[in-house]
């Protein structure tokens, strides 16, 4: 008999492979040695299993490896249950973990135990709104330090593009950064100022001279300076102080900086439908341009949100129906390519300032934990299936950062997992979540699909023993 495995999971279904080589569910053996999955052997199933499954083995399968009896040994070996699916652990390029400097908004250890939490396995912490932001080496070190030894789920960064930092960004480019956000409008920190049109574009022609990506919040200054102002608890009043074409104008910027600089671009957040047109009409000119929007975009509509609710408040803001429905298309047509959580916490008293007034409140909505779940519920009513989702969370996520070893099962990808039962239900209770503050856009709803476990490297995540590293865009 041959080596144990570290980890033998068994399953009736297991989710392999990903965009490239083709997403399927089968049931298998997979076998797991230093934190790497080694083998995938799919397995004989009774007839009478609920889930067809294609028998054709196909990429990352092996193509010698016909359907068999278990076999595997490992030195720990998990069933999966019958109502369990095994997923690749997700990918969430975009959260805000604002430590150091803001610590008592989220922390590193806090932050990474609600993604272990939700099935989330790699985080990429945004430059802001951490005091110092990730704008020079320096802070990008003393944010490393402040991580180190407390982190559950593998974390990388993205560096920041503000005035008068453009000789800073190949030094950090060199330190691994992931790449760099930028705002064309006031970020809502002092300490993070917005580009201009101009600045954006000199600093993409630096990221371009090393093929790294400018991540913007395309929202446009002079749009919003001039629509109504936000003050007020009435939404309505809110969602008309950050009008559709602010968001089309802003995007119409990046898209010809991206032009012409030849630097690879990615729209923050998308919550506007209306860019989808221009975005599309871009990428078939070959820009080199990406797009993620966020669970809150997808599952809250403007309609239901009460006045004075700001826990829905975010920037861009939830918008109509109508809209969502058309988010909806551009994700299954595929131009927009991913969704993550935008988790941009603060404290209670800031997010939810006395009278509930929408001027005044954080801007931020806090859904680390909850984004599969989310997502899936809301998938599953229009008929979605979990293999599309899965592909917008993980390894949509984990190529758009180049860690094409994560969010997907395949041999020689990490053994990253989250163990999910997709037709279990819950009622969120903000209280119980493990994130920093306990206010929550989605208190009280009813979602489908609950996270029972989650692995990395292999390891479950306990939530005791901070298992993840820090990770660098070139390791
Ligand atoms: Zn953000």
């Amino acid at each position: 008999m041959s080596e144990p495995f570290d980890l033998v999971i068994r399953g009736s279904r297991i989710l392999v492979g990903d965009g490239s080589t083709g997403a399927r569910v089968i049931a298998a053996e997979l076998g797991v040695r230093d934190g790497v999955i080694a083998t995938i052997v799919p397995i004989e199933t009774a007839p009478t299993d609920s889930a067809p499954i294609d028998p054709a083995p196909i990429d990352p399968v092996p193509p010698d490896s016909a359907p068999r009896r278990a076999g595997l040994h490992g030195l720990r070996m998990i069933e999966l249950a019958s109502d369990e699916i095994l997923l690749p652990g997700l990918v969430d390029t975009h959260v805000h973990v604002n430590e150091p400097g803001r610590t008592e908004w989220e922390g590193f250890a806090s932050a990474t135990r609600a993604a272990a939490a939700g099935g989330v396995t790699t985080i990429i912490d945004m430059p802001l709104n951490s005091i110092p932001p990730t704008t020079s080496v320096e802070s990008l070190q003393l944010k490393r330090s402040v991580a180190s030894g407390h982190v559950f789920v593998d974390v990388g960064f993205w560096g920041g593009a503000i005035p008068g930092n453009g000789g800073d960004l190949l030094a950090l480019h060199h330190e691994g950064v992931f790449g760099f956000k930028c705002f064309l409008l006031a970020s809502g920190v002092d300490e993070f100022p917005p580009l201009d049109a101009a600045e954006m574009r000199a600093d993409m022609a630096t990221l371009a001279t090393v093929d790294a990506r400018m991540i913007v919040h395309a929202e446009d200054a002079g749009i919003i300076a001039h629509a109504p102002t936000p003050t007020g608890s009435h939404y309505s009043n809110f969602l008309d102080s950050r009008p559709p074409l602010a968001e089309v104008t802003a995007i119409q910027a990046v898209i010809a900086a991206a032009r012409a600089t030849g630097a690879r671009a990615h729209i923050l957040h998308l919550s506007s439908a209306d860019a989808l047109p221009e975005i599309a009409a871009a990428r078939r000119d070959g820009v080199a341009l990406t797009v993620e929007t966020c669970p809150h975009y997808l599952t809250l509509t403007a309609e239901h949100i009460p006045d004075g609710a700001t826990a829905y408040k975010c920037c861009p803001p939830i918008r109509g129906a109508e809209n969502q429905d058309r988010l909806w298309a551009g994700l299954v047509d595929g131009t927009i390519d991913c969704i993550v959580s935008d988790h941009s916490p603060s404290t209670v008293a800031l997010k939810q300032p006395h009278g509930g007034d929408f001027g005044e409140a954080w801007g931020g909505i806090s859904s680390l934990q909850l984004g599969l779940s989310l997502v899936w519920t809301e998938a599953r009513r229009r008929g979605i299936s979990l293999e599309q989702v899965v592909g917008w969370m993980a390894w949509r996520p984990a190529d758009l950062v180049g860690l094409t070893d994560k969010g997907r099962i395949a041999v020689g990808a990490a053994a990253d997992f989250a163990v999910f039962a997709p037709e279990q239900t819950f009622t969120v209770d903000a209280s119980t979540l493990k994130h920093k503050n306990a206010v929550c856009a989605y208190d009280g709803q009813a979602l489908h699909g609950v996270v029972r476990a989650t692995y990395l490297r292999g390891e479950r995540i306990d939530g005791e023993v901070p298992v993840g590293r820090l990770i660098r865009r070139d390791a």
